[in-house]
């Protein structure tokens, strides 16, 4: 045998024997029936219910689970049977993963690795990795010899925006080193043992689960897929034991490149394990092994400037300067200008920087002027939306709000290393350049801190473009358009999802407008987005139009055929699985509720939204549920062909008071009802249908007299 195959099968012989002790240890402390679950998911143990269909539920189901697992091990002299044994290291140490759980809330309470990812983070990631804003995923194990290089890689991928697990020591280390770690910064510590590698692995399965419609136990489907659409590698450093090969062998099979830093010599197999001993070279070679390309945005400011510090929040005693409009006046705007009117590159500040004494607090008026012959007035909300975004891309600098309503705050280590005004327009310059190439020409950015300019500024000129802006957007309607956009964006990972954006029906994932869809068509013309014409009405009601139907049945490779634009019932949209919420029918009431992705609690339906949304996604039309966006809720056509908003009777505390004001506004204006919102149901009412039932009868909840919903 060769070493190699040697190292796995030893791996995987341990692991099984390891995982067989602990489970009969565990039936023997307490009882076969005692139920055994990770945290907040809907997909069970995932590896071993998507690799085989079997749920498991209580410790009793673990024996028969550890036989496949043994059998799996063949011991023959050949690299996909040593994979092979390396899936069934896989599936031992997610067992012995979710043993931890058993009896515990959160086994990695005390520990510095988050452990179990839940179903909600990883439907979040969504979005970030279609647009490439998450160009891969990497998976970082061991102890490093050279702490300060394993260091450096890291930072190397959280500077380019790579989501990056680590297991083992070298969380330590990287913590040492001063890296900012946690789900934000995209930096995100599993836990120390090896097994905890099943935390990142099970993300990937979960991910075909949820965005592929994978059925569970079609395990080529399953390898297809995460080879194919999860663009993942491990990264190993420091010498290897035969679990960590035999790990490393599953990874392999789910088609994710193993690169150590040790010297493998022959034993390397090229495309999927090799070996890179310069450090230097480490993240070069792994992005390119899986064909990772990373948009390379240099931006000449002192700090760094990345997607990965997005999430950074900086508190009271650690800001330099904070620009708040609470305090002071403050806005941004993005404003279309002619072509004599932009100086291209032209970066101003009018008015005090923020040197001096912490904390400097003064007004701001952020003004970034574009011309382009092909810019349109529709296209300086998409752009200025981005602007939050860019912002929060410097490090030390985080960002809020939009418009007249923004906070700021500066950290004094950002101000240390030289960081001032200037610095974040030239970012906001050269991002409006990269990303808006398309559209703009020249554009120049000027920064405003006196008081009186700035609210001038923000009276004269600030103000009526937005109110212009917001005038437009409430003109705009499915009936006045002539165009509708399809987006296909998701399809990397729900193959055959198509969403339609209409003005009043926005992408289920929050992020894509009618008016973001058309830029994005004007940017990116064979891009994602294509427009579809409004024609051939056949049932205004439910929204069904054959240009709609064509263009969903082209764009899913014929998968779906027929999608209505306001029917919960009859074809409903598509879901891929990146939705921000989900509504599904109640029964007892024959209304619906709406769940959003933060909601951790329970629901009338007895199902959290992990739950609820197992039940739809993938590219599927499931009638009567539906992913959507939270935007959507507040829309005279959520659902209209059911009935409309009048049919909400839940939904979480939270998400009632975000979207309370226009929704009360929609459901007064179309039927005459005052504060509707308090009649919906929550939470702090109840999540019991029965009692829901007797609290809508109590309010005189509309939905009481509406036609049953089947
Ligand atoms: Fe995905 Fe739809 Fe959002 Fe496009 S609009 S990114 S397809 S969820
Ligand atoms: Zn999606």
């Amino acid at each position: 045998m060769s070493v190699l195959t040697d190292l796995i099968y030893a791996g995987s012989d341990a692991v099984a024997g390891l995982t067989e002790g602990l489970v009969s240890d565990a039936i023997n402390q307490y009882g076969a029936e005692k139920t055994i679950a990770f945290p907040d998911t809907a997909y069970f143990l995932p590896t071993i219910y998507a690799a085989t269909g079997v749920k498991v539920k209580t410790l009793g189901d673990l024996p028969a689970c550890v036989d496949v697992l043994k059998s799996l091990i063949s011991k023959k002299e050949d690299l996909g049977e040593a994979l092979n044994a390396g899936l069934a290291t896989a599936v031992g140490a997610e067992i012995i993963e979710a043993l931890k759980y058993v009896g515990k809330e959160d086994p990695y309470a005390d520990e510095a690795g988050i452990g179990f990812v839940p179903d909600p983070v990883i439907r979040s990631l969504g979005v970030p990795l279609v647009t490439g804003d998450i160009p891969g995923v990497a998976v970082v194990l061991g102890k490093a010899e050279d702490a300060s290089a394993a260091a450096d890689v890291v930072k190397d991928y959280q500077s380019k925006g790579i989501l990056t697990f680590l297991v083992g020591d070298i969380i330590d280390q990287i913590a040492d080193a001063g890296v900012k770690m946690g789900l934000e910064f995209r930096v995100v510590p599993l836990g120390h043992d090896v097994t905890a590698v099943t935390h990142a692995v099970t993300v990937a399965i979960r991910a075909a689960l949820i965005f592929g419609n994978i059925t569970p136990g079609d395990l080529p489907g399953l390898l297809a897929y995460t080879k194919e659409r999860v663009l993942a590698f491990v990264n190993t450093f420091g010498a290897l034991n035969e679990i960590a090969v035999s790990a490393g062998a599953g990874a392999i099979a789910l088609g994710f490149p193993v690169i150590v830093d040790i010297d493998l010599a022959e034993n390397q197999v090229p495309g999927a394990l090799e070996s890179v001993l310069d450090h230097k070279e480490t993240v070069k070679h792994s992005l390119n092994l899986r064909g990772i390309r990373i948009k390379i945005k240099e931006i000449p400011i002192p700090v760094a400037f990345a997607a990965a510090f997005e999430g950074e929040i900086i508190r009271k005693n650690d800001m330099h300067a904070e620009f708040s409009s609470q305090k002071n006046p403050a806005f941004e705007l993005v404003a279309m200008r002619q072509e004599n009117e932009v100086e291209d590159h032209k970066l101003t500040l009018v008015g005090p920087d923020i040197d001096g004494e912490a904390p400097v607090g003064l007004p701001l008026g952020v003004v970034v002027e574009i011309y382009g012959a092909k810019m349109q007035a529709d296209f300086e909300p998409v752009i200025e939306r981005k602007l939050h975004h860019w912002l929060n891309y410097i490090e030390g600098v985080m960002h809020t709000g939009q418009r007249n309503l923004i906070h700021i705050r500066i950290h004094k280590d950002a101000y240390e290393k030289g960081l001032r005004l200037k610095d974040l327009a030239e970012a906001l310059y050269c991002m409006v350049m990269d990303e808006f190439d398309s559209v703009v020409d020249k554009c120049q950015v000027t920064l405003y801190t006196e008081k009186d300019t700035v609210a001038q500024l923000l009276d004269t000129v600030a103000m009526p473009r937005y109110d212009a802006r917001d005038e437009r957007l409430n003109s705009m309607n499915d009936e006045s358009c002539d165009t509708f956009y399809s987006c296909i964006l998701c399809q990397s990972f729900a193959p055959s999802h198509v969403c339609i954006i209409t003005p009043e029906r926005l992408g289920l994932c929050g992020a894509v407008s009618w008016l973001d869809a058309k830029a994005t068509k004007e940017l990116t013309p064979l891009g994602p987005c294509q427009p579809v014409p409004k024609e051939g009405c056949l049932d205004e009601v439910k929204g069904v139009y054959t240009e709609v139907n064509k263009a969903v049945e082209a764009a899913s490779q014929g998968m779906v055929q027929n999608v209505t634009l306001y029917s919960l019932m009859q074809d409903p949209m598509t879901s891929c699985g990146c939705f921000e919420c989900i509504c599904g029918i109640e029964p007892f009431s024959n209304g619906v509720i709406i769940v959003n992705r933060e909601y951790k609690g329970m629901t009338p339906l007895g199902m959290s939204f992990g739950e609820l949304a197992s039940m739809t996604g993938g590219g599927v039309q499931t009638p009567g549920f539906m992913g959507h966006g939270r935007h959507f809720i507040s829309s005279k056509k959520f659902i209209s062909a059911e009935g409309g908003v009048e049919r909400i009777v839940w939904m979480p505390k939270e998400l009632k008071d975000a979207v309370g004001d226009k929704l009360n506004a929609t459901a007064k204006e179309l039927y005459g009802i005052d504060n509707f919102i308090d009649m919906i149901g929550d939470e702090t009412i109840t999540e019991d249908p029965e009692a829901l039932l007797n609290f809508l009868t109590e309010k005189g909840h509309p939905v009481l007299g509406l036609a049953p919903l089947m």
